[in-house]
Order: structure tokens, then sequence, then C-alpha cells
């Protein structure tokens, strides 16, 4: 079993919703426990256009290989409905494997850690939520010139047997 970090992203639609829809499918995800999820995020779009985007990190545990859970992560995506129709589009759902143990990857389809994580608050600030052992502050430093905001945490009762650490945030 390995420890994963998977980075959730939305900006169409009911982006909130989305993404707490998607928190819920990865806790069913085969072979695999969701051990925790950050507060919901509100931020711009980087590398990509559109309205604002929602965004959290979760933490799973996992016996899916990182190619696996990746082809989980693409199915998700899919079934969110997720379209490309051009670079940087605005996307219902973006799921992006960050972290898979402290494994290095570099295949074709497959870059881990992901290689543009340390550039993006909206990935560091989560991550550093429910993993402070996996940000350093100078990497938080580095980012803090991106708007980002966190929303209120609440806890949410749909949540399968995640554990109390596993709080979504709500829009107001
Ligand atoms: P995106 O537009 O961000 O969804 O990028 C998806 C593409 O990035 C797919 O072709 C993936 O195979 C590739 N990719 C490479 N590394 C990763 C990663 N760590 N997490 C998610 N997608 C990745």
């Amino acid at each position: 079993m390995v420890s994963a970090y998977v980075a959730l992203g939305a900006n169409l639609g009911d982006a909130a919703a989305t993404v707490r829809w998607a928190i819920e499918r990865l806790a069913l995800l085969p072979k695999t426990t969701l051990l925790a999820c950050s507060s919901l995020y509100r931020s711009d779009p980087v590398d990509a256009v559109g309205p604002d985007f929602i965004n959290a990190v979760v933490a799973l545990r996992t016996a899916l290989s990182a190619i696996g859970l990746l082809g989980e992560l693409q199915g998700l995506e899919q079934l969110a409905g997720r379209e490309r129709p051009y670079h940087h589009a605005p996307r219902t759902l973006d799921l992006d494997l960050l972290l898979y143990g402290n494994d290095q990857i570099e295949s074709p389809g497959l870059s881990v850690p992901h290689p543009r994580m340390l550039q993006r608050a909206f990935v560091l600030l989560p991550l550093a939520e429910i993993a402070p052992h996996r940000v350093v502050a100078a990497q938080l430093q580095a980012v803090q010139s991106q708007r980002i905001n966190r929303l209120e945490r609440q806890a949410h009762a749909g949540m399968p047997d995640a554990g109390p650490r596993c709080c979504m945030g709500a829009l107001s």
C-alpha cells in the first residue's frame, strides 16, 4: 500500500459540486482508501482560462499502481464529462496525481511528482493543510503572490467512512 496525493480542480458548471462528487468517487476506487481531504479553495485560473477554479487535495492509501491510479483518475474526468476542445480550455474536472509514495516516475503518460505542483498555490496550500510534512515553508513562500481563498470548512454527512479529517469547504 502506498500513500498518494491527488489534486482536484474544476471551473465549469457547479465546480464545488463537481469537486465534492469527485472526492466521493475517489473514496470508492478499488484497492483504495480515502485518508484525508483538504478544504475547498477558490483560485484564479493558472495555465487555463475561464471562471475561478475550485480546488482541493486528497490523500489516498492505495494498492493500485501509479499508472493504474492515473487510469482511474482519467476515468473520473471522463465521467464528469470533461472535454478537451483546446489547450488550457476551462474544465469540468481536472485530476492530477501529485505524489505516489516517494516514487519518481518519468514515463510517456505520467510524471510524478507532478512537474508543475511546486509552481501552484492551489496545489501547495491544500496539500500543506492535510500533509504539512510534504511541503516546506520556502515552497509556500514562492507562490504567495497567487490569489487563493480557503472556503469555509464543514463536515460532510455523505462522506464514506473517511475519518474526522475529511471535511469539505462549503460555498456560501
Ligand atoms: P491535463 O490537461 O492536466 O489533464 O493533463 C493530462 C495529461 O497529463 C495526460 O496525458 C496525462 O497522461 C499527463 N500526465 C503526466 N503526468 C501526470 C500526473 N502526474 N497527473 C495527471 N496527469 C499527468
